[in-house]
């Protein structure tokens, strides 16, 4: 049997109709034409909060203290007022679990819309193609800079392009440092080049990576590198919106006479101008239909809305649509994979919410000393525990430490205990058992901890009491 290769056309064989590459497909440089419209607006905003977001909770202060700041030297996260320890670290990963499933459930309703809008590598990419346009221009400009050889013109605007980006990277590495180490502190030791070889370190490689991901790699990494890209298409359905072409209103495309009766030509809305490829950061033409590399950003359709307007055409020949909307049925809204995920994540984020109201603000852990046991001068048999207790609050607590049902035992220590606003303690007691129940070998105890000024705010934690077994 003759295996037939598939063989791809690589000329038109129309000559009226050459092909057009797509920047994506010609694998050069994407130089995006700017553009305004609804959906640019609206990820002007998904920026703006991701920025008050980013650059706020590490610059703004609330309670005396930097909003969020992980001081991994004490082991202690500091947010809005708040510490956290490494005992609530299952907190911190409920939230990261929740923020998963958040990211399914938007994916399901709206494809990669969190890719195009509120990404940190779209949402610095942008800010870098905005850079690129003020110090080179627009498209146009930009692509003829690039075809022209090396002169001082050249050099000066991309020079200019580049300080700029590495300023940009600059402050964004400082400000994510600055989650880890006081960011007042960090940017003063940098300005005095003060800093520690590690600090240093690690704002030059953040800066380095944004630098790299923002102005060099952009759409490859969304394409390329990133994992989500490549699992997500599997979890849309028909009724999923994704960014599409109605190919039935737009086809046949190709240009038109102004006061051409398009139709009867047999043409469709689509006059072919390109405008939609010519704005898109990864470089596709969504006329191709879904594609991987697309990220849902609705810059062809701002593009194309803006065309439509100029033709007096109505807007959406390219929009959010689904499947099923573009087959000429209807976007069914309550399907099982929505409400399923809605109501998952709804339940997760109320339990999250419970949990956090309900998070104890005093932290009790016991350790029995690894000896044995030992006689004291009553000749009772005793144990030693080290007792750490964590002050959770913004305050100073005064604590009373007892056993829970001593029965025959008896706790030699300090019954009260004062700590300051987050303080941890190490205390050493003793615990004696004043019975002569020396055959009982290990019993079981419970030391607890109560907050004197809230009895409701106690903590109780078993250990062990070894005795001999005769
Ligand atoms: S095809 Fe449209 S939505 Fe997709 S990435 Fe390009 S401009 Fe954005
Ligand atoms: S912007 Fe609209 S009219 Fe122009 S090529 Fe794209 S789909 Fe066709």
């Amino acid at each position: 049997m003759t295996e037939l290769i598939p063989v791809r056309a690589v000329e038109s064989i129309d000559p009226a109709k050459p092909i057009r590459l797509t920047p994506a497909q010609a694998g050069g440089p994407i130089h995006t034409r700017s553009f305004t419209g609804r959906f640019r607006n609206l990820r002007l905003l998904g920026a703006g909060l991701l920025f008050l977001l980013f650059f706020g909770t590490a610059w703004i202060d609330w309670n005396d203290r930097q909003a969020v700041l992980w001081d991994l030297g004490a082991r202690q996260f500091h947010i809005f007022g708040a510490t956290y320890w490494p005992q609530d670290f299952i907190l911190l990963s409920a939230i990261l679990i929740i923020a998963a499933f958040g990211l399914f459930f938007i994916t399901v309703l709206a494809g990669r819309v969190w890719c195009g809008y509120a990404c940190p590598q779209s949402v610095w990419t942008w800010i870098f193609m905005r850079v690129e346009q003020l110090t080179e221009g627009d498209r146009g400009q930009r692509i003829k800079l690039d075809a022209a050889p090396w002169s001082l013109h050249k050099i000066l605007r991309r020079g200019a392009k580049h300080g700029l980006w590495l300023a940009v990277s600059l402050v964004t590495a400082l400000a994510f440092v600055g989650y880890f180490t006081p960011i007042r502190q960090l940017t003063l030791d940098l300005a005095t080049l003060e800093v520690g070889a590690t600090t240093a370190f690690w704002v030059l490689f953040f800066t380095a990576a944004t630098y790299i991901n923002a102005g060099w790699l952009r759409e490859k990494v969304c394409r390329d590198m990133c994992p989500y890209s490549r699992f997500q298409s599997v979890m849309f359905d028909r009724d999923t919106l994704i960014v599409s072409y109605d190919a039935a209103r737009g086809e046949n495309r190709g240009p038109r006479r102004k006061d051409a009766d398009y139709k009867a030509e047999g043409l469709g809305d689509c006059i072919d101008c390109t405008m939609c490829v010519q704005v898109c950061p990864t470089g596709i033409d969504i006329r191709d239909g879904l594609q991987l590399d697309c990220i849902g950003c609705g810059a062809c359709i701002d593009a194309c809305d803006s065309v439509m307007d100029k033709l007096g055409y109505a807007r959406g020949l390219v929009r959010y649509g689904s499947e099923r909307e573009l087959a000429g049925g209807k976007t069914r809204w309550l399907r099982p994979n929505l409400v399923g995920h809605a109501a998952m994540l709804a339940l997760m984020i109320g339990a999250f919410a419970w949990a956090l109201a309900e998070r104890p603000l005093l932290s009790l852990d016991v350790t029995r000393d690894r000896g044995l046991y030992r006689e004291n001068a009553l000749g009772q048999i005793e144990n030693i525990y080290s007792l750490k207790i964590i002050n959770k609050t913004q305050q100073a607590r005064s604590y009373s430490i007892a056993l829970v049902e001593p029965g025959d035992f008896e706790l030699h220590g300090p019954s009260t205990l004062h700590l300051a606003p987050g303080e941890i303690r190490d205390l050493p007691v003793s615990v004696a058992l004043t019975a002569t129940r020396n055959g009982a070998g290990p019993q079981h105890l419970q030391f607890e901890v109560t907050d004197q000024a809230e009895p409701d705010s106690r903590v109780a934690t078993r250990s062990t009491f070894l005795a001999p077994l005769r």
